[in-house]
Order: C-alpha cells, then structure tokens, then sequence
C-alpha cells in the first residue's frame, strides 16, 4: 500500500520548504519530497549554494511570523542604500532607507543557510515528514488522487504541490506547456573581498558587457551576479582567479577600492519560463517550477514567497471538501496573476534596458538615471518593488503567523 499525505510537495528547495513551513500549523499529513540528500545543520553534507539571497522586507516578515528568521537573522545583512551606474557614462541613483523611514531595503540571506533552517525548523513538525533523497520519476494522476513513483515505496497524495524548480518533471510529466524565452545570457555568481567599506550598499552597474550587481556580506566582503553574454560568460569562467578578478575589477571600477580573494565562481544560464497553467486538477505549480524570472532586480524568490503567503492561506482555512479546495485552487491562481505579471514585465524591461547596445536607448539611460537620483517619486516606485510590493494582503507577508481553521 503506498503510503498516504493530505498534501505532497515535490521539491524542497527555498519554495517548497517555506511552503511546507507555512502549513506545519495544519492538522494534515504533509509530505516534502527531495531528492537531493539530507545535508547537516553545520552546512556540511550534499547542499551546496554560494549565491547570498536578497530578499525583500515583506520576505523577512513572513519567515519571522514562520519562527525561521531566528535562525537566519543572524547571518542576514541589511541593505541600506542603493546606487545604480552606468560605467563611462553621466547619471547614477543612489538611494538610503534612512530617507525613507525604512529598517533597509531588504536582507541578504545565505542561500545554503536558508534553505538548512528551513529543514531544521521542519524538523519540530510531526505532521510533516520529509522525505528524502526521493526523485520523482512517475506520476499517475487520478481523479481522486495522485501517485508519485520514485526510488523508494509510492506516495499517494489529495493534493500534489510541485515545487520542482525550473525544469519540474512534474509538469513536464503532465504535460502542462511552458513559454521560455531565452535570454542567451550568462549569470557568473560568487564572492569577493574589497579593500573599502561597502556601507552596507547594494551596487547595481551597467558595464559593457552586461549589468553587474555588488551586494553587501559580512566584513569587508560582497557578493557578485555579473549577467553576460553566454560566449563571454563562458569565456570568463574558464579563466584563472587571478583574471577573472582582473576583469571584474575593471567592469566595476574602485569604488570599493581593490578587489581580493575571490571564492568559488558558480555559472547559471538565463531565461524566463512561464508555465502556461499553474493549477491543473489536482496539481499546483509554485516557485521556479511556475515561473522562472531573470535575476536582475532580486525579485524571483521573494515573487514565489508571495505565492507562497497566498497558496497557504488558501490551504489553512475551509475544510469544503474536493469541489470546494478546487474552485479555491483556481481563484488563487487568477488572483495571482497581476502581480506575477507586473513583475515579470519589470525585470524583462529593465533586463533589455540595461543591455542594450542601442546608442538613443543606452544616452537615454544615463539621463534616466540622473533623473531617478531626483525623483522622489520614481525611487518610490523602486522601494515598493524591493521592499516586497504590498499587493497582497496575505497574513504571513503582514508577519502575522499561520492560522489554521
Ligand atoms: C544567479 C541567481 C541569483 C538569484 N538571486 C536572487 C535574489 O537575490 N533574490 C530573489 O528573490 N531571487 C533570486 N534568484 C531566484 C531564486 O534562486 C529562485 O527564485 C529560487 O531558487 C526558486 O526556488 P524553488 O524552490 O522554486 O526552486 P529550486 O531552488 O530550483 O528548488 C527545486 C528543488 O526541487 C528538487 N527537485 C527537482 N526535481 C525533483 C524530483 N523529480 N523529485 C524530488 N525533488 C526534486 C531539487 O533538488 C531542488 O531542491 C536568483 C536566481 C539566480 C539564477
């Protein structure tokens, strides 16, 4: 007999774990399926990620009232100003959460050690049981319930949650279509030691070869996303240390003053997927596995982490039976579509801004930029976006805990 969950999610990355956090409050039997192997609280073991997360205040809000934000504040580092450029030419913005009555514009996140106290908080949950190392490798889908096949026993589920990343079997599996546009862009990811005090900045460049972002760590260190062509991406990532720091010192220049000590360099290629149905049956897509957003901006995971607000309060209250949670499932995703769509218009936009080689568009940048330094009204419309978007009233993004009915 395979064994038996009120709701089963595939996944348990940063989506899926913060999903399975967010319902632990639920008198249901919940499964988080992964199949990677279990890593160790100490950060040792088969989960390795050395990108820093920025994620947006209402973000921080909602793993607060999820408890997780004990574990994680105290390696998290807020950013409190903002300063946008574009090398070689006139204009740049600069903002400070000092002007705006704000803690910061949000908090950089250790990836690894987000995603281990999410594990670690589930740990306290006896109605959720994680499951792993298990890869999904079948599905049969019934009307009264999903089966999932893997390496081990099956799982039977009411409800599948598929929060299997960007390239999900699940709804490949289901054969749910996706729109991928290919970026034909390159994101080189890792960390660096600077000579000079980063004030707790977070840089967003335009070079030449394409958008370089800077983000404060710890002591004197910051975290790099330099977004490239693919031929120069992989050009660069076959160079030496020594080189490669070269080359990211003069795309940035010394504001920071020299560069040093560079870490492990991680390379991700680049496009926008979205999957054309996000509900199907008895099936939710969430995370990457719904939608995949280019980097520029930090707004991919903090957009799933609204998702995530959403869908499980959706799931913690009514208990109206099959018909009753279906009807729900569809509002919620129609719900969601605005803010899905608004959001991954704004970084396509100001990804192809921000890459244009077009002589009018790239002058017209500079002006922009100086113009946004003088704005006040404009730098609202960005601290909106980066503080997490107030577009949805959902309890957990308010940092108020889960309740369930
Ligand atoms: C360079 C870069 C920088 C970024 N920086 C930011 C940022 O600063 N802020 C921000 O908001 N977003 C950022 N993002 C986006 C962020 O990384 C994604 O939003 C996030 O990873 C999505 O999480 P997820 O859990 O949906 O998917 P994933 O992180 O891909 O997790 C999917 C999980 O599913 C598991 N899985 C897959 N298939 C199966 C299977 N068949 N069976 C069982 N388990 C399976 C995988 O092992 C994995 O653990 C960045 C992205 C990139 C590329």
């Amino acid at each position: 007999m395979p064994r038996h969950y009120d709701i089963a999610i595939v996944g348990g990355g940063f989506v899926g774990g913060t999903l399975a956090c967010a319902l632990a409050a639920m008198p249901r039997r919940i499964a988080l399926i992964e199949s990677r192997p279990v890593s160790s609280a100490n950060g040792t073991g088969a989960y390795r990620d050395e990108r820093s997360i920025a994620l947006a205040l209402a973000s921080k809000r909602m793993f607060d009232a999820l408890g997780v934000w004990e574990q994680i504040g105290s390696h998290s580092i807020a950013i409190q100003k903002i300063h946008i450029s574009d090398r070689g030419r006139f204009g740049a913005m600069r903002m400070d959460c000092r002007n705006h009555e704000s803690e910061g514009f949000g908090y950089m996140v250790p990836a690894e050690k987000l995603v281990l106290s999410l594990q670690e908080h589930l740990r306290h949950h006896e109605n959720i049981q994680c499951i792993q190392p298990y890869k999904v490798s079948d599905i049969e889908s019934h009307a009264d319930r999903v089966i999932l096949h893997g390496e081990g026993e099956p799982i039977q589920t009411d409800l599948l949650i598929a929060a299997d990343g960007t390239h999900s079997f699940i709804r490949n599996k289901l054969g749910i279509p996706a729109n991928e546009k290919k970026y034909h862009q390159t994101a080189i990811v890792g960390n660096v030691s600077v000579d000079g005090d980063h004030q707790f900045t977070a840089y967003e460049r335009f070079t030449r070869q394409g958008p370089l972002t800077l983000l404060p760590h710890a002591g004197n260190n910051c975290g790099f996303v330099w977004v490239l062509p693919d031929s120069i991406a992989r050009e660069l990532m076959a160079r030496t240390d020594e080189d490669f720091l070269l080359q990211l010192q003069q795309a940035f220049g010394y504001r920071l003053g020299y560069f040093s000590k560079i870490g492990k360099r991680s390379a991700f290629p680049l496009s926008l997927l979205v999957s054309q149905r996000r509900v199907q049956e008895r099936v939710v897509l969430i995370g990457n596995a719904a939608q995949t957003l280019h980097p520029i901006g930090a707004q991919s995971l903090n957009l799933a982490l609204r998702d995530v607000a959403e869908l499980s309060e959706v799931l913690n209250t009514g208990d109206d039976g099959p018909d009753g949670i279906s009807e729900r499932l569809c509002a919620y995703a129609s719900g969601r579509q605005s803010d899905i769509k608004r959001t991954i218009r704004l970084t396509d936009i100001f990804n192809f801004l921000f890459t244009t080689n077009d002589p009018v568009l790239s002058r017209t940048r500079g002006i922009g930029l100086a113009m946004l330094g003088a704005i006040p009204l404009l730098e609202n419309i960005i601290l909106r976006q980066s503080t997490g978007v107030p577009s949805s009233v959902a309890n957990l993004l308010q940092g108020n805990p889960p309740q369930s009915a």
